[in-house]
């Protein structure tokens, strides 16, 4: 299409996978210019959470916008940004009994990265990172040290420092003897290793294809960031607010971090804002307007986002969410039992599912027969030979239905 070669000239960041001009969206649809409708299993990398144009977001943030709400505020108090604020601590850290503070880091989750970094050096006055292979946390160079996938650190064209990577649980060498021999190592001064200023991990490795971690082994990096007296921060930026299942991706996992990093859909419908949430002793070191940033204070972001905090209300919505990735998990199950001797492989947990086809090649075809059918769905994960699943937790049955079987029917035409 000439738009897209247009585009490939002049601003080199199209999307290659969807090749259509997209006019409009509703939860989890998307129509394009030529009004076919597309059931999106993508949801803008996790942060379409509550879909496309959420009614309840979309009537708030025209309220606040008829009533002349201050939309951009920096660092100044607002009603909006209080709102937002009291309803968090409200409805999520109150009933975790979590003291931790709140921290707005700014509109993207490398900022709230980026900082979390910035604030670990501080406390401990230390340099070194620890981040795990297969992981994804941003595209800034701190947060870009600690992605692991090489295509995107070589954009910075020079080696990028002081991250120490340790293999994911679920990687080749990864597991709890990794853990202890890099414990040992930082132990024996021979190894001219210094501590580092932090841990940090995701909880289910979504870009690096849906590698879930168990809590056995979280809880083993915790104490190991504790023993060496190191921050230990959960990036729960794609899948936190309510993907899995639960509020936070490690709720009930007896995970005590002492930074989470949180963006993406906390800001709402694509509003958007990033936040840390601090213990308090550790905020206590940065002084008011130390870390500070223009586009920390969007409005119509703490609008939305406080609206998506009602979803939360109740337990209704999460089971939901767990029932719905059950849902998933049986489909992507049959694909596989279908395609038996090919090692194909269904990870994932609440609405995170995730089908390893073992062929980045393969992924690419299915993923274009899919765009063909009207789904639209990514690849990721090593050699992009995962398809990541990650429809809005509001997406109606009948959708996730048709989409599932687009997939099925795909994966069964090109495999
Ligand atoms: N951390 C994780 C876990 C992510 O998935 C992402 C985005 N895919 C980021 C950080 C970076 O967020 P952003 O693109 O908003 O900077």
């Amino acid at each position: 299409m000439e738009v897209f070669e247009k585009w490939e000239s002049e601003i080199r960041g199209y999307s290659r996978m969807w090749p259509t001009v997209f006019t409009s969206a509703s939860n989890a649809r998307q129509v394009d210019e030529s009004g076919r409708s597309y059931i999106d299993f993508f949801a803008g990398a996790g942060v379409l959470n509550f879909g496309h144009n959420n009614d309840r977001m979309k009537r708030a943030v025209i309220a606040f916008l008829e009533a002349d709400g201050v939309v951009h505020s920096l660092d100044m108090a607002t009603t909006a940004k209080r709102d937002f604020l009291e309803g968090f601590a409200e409805k999520i850290l109150g009933p975790r009994g979590m003291a931790m503070r709140m921290q707005f880091m700014g509109p993207t989750g490398s900022n709230a990265v980026e900082a979390a970094l910035k604030l670990a050096r501080r406390v401990t006055g230390r340099r070194d990172v620890v981040a795990f292979t297969h992981g994804f946390h941003g595209m800034t160079l701190g947060s870009l040290a600690l992605t692991a996938n090489d295509y995107f650190r070589a954009a910075a064209g020079v080696p990028l420092e002081h991250v120490v990577r340790l293999p994911f649980e679920t990687a080749p060498g990864g597991g709890m003897r990794a853990l202890d021999d890099y414990r040992a190592l930082l132990a024996d001064s021979s190894s001219g290793l210094v501590p580092p200023a932090a841990f940090v991990v995701e909880t289910i490795q979504a870009e690096g294809g849906v590698n879930v971690a168990s809590g056995e082994w979280l809880r083993a990096v915790q104490q190991l960031a504790r023993d060496v007296d190191a921050l230990f921060v959960i990036d729960d930026i794609q899948v936190g607010c309510g993907r899995t299942g639960s509020y936070f991706s490690f709720d009930g996992m007896d995970l005590d971090p002492d930074i989470v990093c949180l963006a993406k859909g906390i800001g709402g419908f694509g509003t958007p804002l990033a936040m840390n949430l601090v213990k308090p002793e550790h905020d206590a070191r940065w002084s008011p307007g130390e870390h500070t940033g223009t586009f920390r204070g969007q409005g119509l972001s703490f609008v939305a986002g406080r609206e998506a905090l009602t979803y939360f209300d109740d337990d209704a919505f999460m089971a939901r969410v767990r029932a719905r990735g059950e849902v998933m998990a049986e489909a992507l199950g049959a694909i596989v039992r279908d395609a038996a001797g090919r090692g194909f492989e269904v990870r994932g947990r609440g609405m995170i599912q995730a089908l390893d086809l073992g062929d980045g090649a393969l992924a690419k075809a299915v993923t274009t027969a899919c765009f063909e059918a009207g789904l639209l769905v990514c690849p990721c994960g090593t050699g992009g030979r995962v398809l990541k699943l990650i429809p809005p937790l509001t997406i109606p049955d009948d959708d996730l239905t048709e989409g599932l079987e687009i997939l099925a029917s795909a994966v069964r035409a090109t495999a």
